[in-house]
């Protein structure tokens, strides 16, 4: 697992994303692998694109768009997991594969 730090533009707030060897990042709420490459979350002065994960969350707007985006990302995690979203894959996706999702950002449950 391979992570890259990226650093917020308005203050000394920096965060990690995961990554695997061909420079695809993981979505840091549900661990999904994106298939691009030059795609990120987040832009390389750490503000969110509003794009839209599998999972439902908007980066920009579930996180509010303000830093440290942690907080919102584990608050999310955890309506996701208990099927409690009624948009993304929430409801549609088994917890096995949640679970299993989730070890590619380094979250064991
Ligand atoms: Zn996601």
């Amino acid at each position: 697992m391979k992570t890259e730090t990226i650093k917020y533009l308005y203050s000394d707030y920096q965060f990690e994303i995961t990554i695997d060897e061909k420079g695809c990042c993981f979505c840091p709420v549900c661990g999904i692998k994106t298939e691009n490459e030059n795609w990120r979350p987040y832009d390389e002065n750490g503000l969110p694109t509003y794009d839209i994960c599998e999972c439902g969350f908007e980066y920009g707007f579930d996180d509010s768009g303000v830093p440290p985006y942690e907080k919102s990302w584990d608050r999310y995690r955890k309506s996701w997991l208990n099927e409690e979203l009624e948009f993304g894959d929430s409801k549609t996706k088994s917890l096995e594969k949640k679970i299993e999702q989730l070890k590619n950002i380094g979250i064991f449950i």
